[in-house]
């Protein structure tokens, strides 16, 4: 069982016994009473998968461990018998199958997130899961959750340099003196408020800034890009007698300056980016994945970019759900073409100029306009945050 050097710091302190390289093979039971814990001798033996040593038993005789009570300590699971009769969709594990957009359980109206749906995991998640399920409890109801209070921004550069600046030790969390544990007494306190301040303080902004998984790429395959935050506003196109109309209108908002994206040529899937990332996020799957080399990028799965100049025109292709697009920025002009359909913007404005298809004519066929916005948000921001230069 692994323990943490800090419990087994405690464990020590609290005058508590470790026993190493012993399995438990079964209880001693004399008179119908616990007598004690007949325990197999181990030894490290060669290194599994991970590296770690695999314990191995020791031909010979059990050691016993003398007890009179003995309390299986290890692991934990949720106990939902509050629930009564409801009965709730489950995995085998016992965690609640949940909505993973809401939170809401099988049954309507009861929402569940951290560990009793998604297993032990970290306090981060437990909170995220809550917001999405106010969130979710909230458009029930017709409320929308109040929009995030506008701080005063410094730019990326300003809170880079604060975060590579700043060392600011932990606060000590104070604990219950030995002698007087023992009891149902919390050993593990809490900070008093200006501590709990001071702790606040040593905020890393990393929702402003995150780039961890920048920091953290051993082939330097993230890279982060400043933005401009911009909205737009892009219509379907509909074939409509013989003429390419424009229908409705749907917005793209970018409101994070700082984004990543993900260089395919140099990342070779380790998975470390998703290990740190602390949103749960899995950088080299979910953000843009561009190529340098033009055979990567007609070899690679998934959705791929590849940004690239012919001529004077910068141009960025894309291929999406396997369909290709392209857009083409060159003097004041883009050119967006996928199949036979082809639209021209003014690059700035973005003002959809005129569109035309070269195809078969088929009444009534609408084309989304999407990928046009995920590929003007890329097009228009190549710009490199400064602290992959500085690296
Ligand atoms: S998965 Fe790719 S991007 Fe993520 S750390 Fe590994 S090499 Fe880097
Ligand atoms: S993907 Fe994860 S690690 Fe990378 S910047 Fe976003 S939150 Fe941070």
């Amino acid at each position: 069982m692994p323990a943490d050097p800090e419990e087994v710091h405690d464990c020590i302190l609290e005058g508590i016994g470790l026993k190493d390289l012993l399995a438990p093979a079964h209880v001693v039971i004399e008179g119908g009473k616990v007598v004690g814990l007949a325990c197999t001798r181990m030894k490290l033996g060669a290194p599994d998968a991970s590296g770690r040593p695999r314990p191995v038993p020791v031909e010979g005789p059990l050691e016993i461990l003398p007890a009179d009570t003995i309390l299986p300590a290890i692991g934990q699971e949720t106990v939902l018998d509050f629930l009564g009769d409801l009965h709730l969709n489950h995995h085998r594990d016992g965690t609640l199958i949940v909505d993973p957009a809401t939170c809401e359980t099988s049954l309507p109206g009861l929402f569940a997130g951290g560990d009793v749906a998604r297993g032990p995991a970290s306090v981060i998640k437990a909170i995220a899961d809550g917001r999405k399920a106010a969130e979710a409890i909230g458009l029930k109801h017709g409320v929308a959750l109040a929009a995030e209070p506008e701080l005063a921004k410094d730019t990326p550069v300003d809170l880079l340099l604060a975060k590579k600046a700043r060392h600011k030790s932990p606060q000590t969390v104070p604990v219950l003196p030995v002698q007087e544990r023992g009891g149902f007494k919390e050993v593990i306190q809490s900070l008093d408020p200006e501590a709990a301040r001071e702790e606040a303080r040593r905020c890393l902004d990393c929702d402003e800034l995150c780039s961890l998984c920048v920091t953290v790429c051993p082939n330097r395959a993230n890279r982060a890009y400043a933005v401009r935050p911009f909205a737009l506003e892009l219509p379907a196109l509909v074939m409509r007698e013989g003429r390419l109309v424009t229908e409705g209108a749907r917005p793209f908002v970018v409101n994070q300056d700082v984004q990543i994206l993900n260089v395919g040529d140099f990342c070779n899937a380790c998975g470390n980016c998703n290990t740190f990332c602390p949103t749960s996020g899995a950088p080299y799957k979910d953000k843009p994945r561009f190529w340098i080399d033009a055979e990567g990028y007609a070899e690679a799965q998934g959705d791929v970019f590849r940004m690239h100049h012919t001529g004077d025109a910068l141009v960025l292709d894309a291929r999406l759900g396997g369909v290709a697009h392209r857009l083409e920025s060159h003097a004041g002009l883009s050119t967006y073409c996928s199949g036979d359909l082809v639209v021209r913007f003014d690059t700035g404005t973005w003002r959809l100029l005129d569109a035309e298809f070269l195809g078969a004519w088929m009444e009534g066929r609408v084309f989304d306009l999407s990928p046009v916005a995920t590929l003007i948000a890329l097009l228009g921001s190549n710009s490199v945050v400064p602290h992959v230069a500085f690296s």
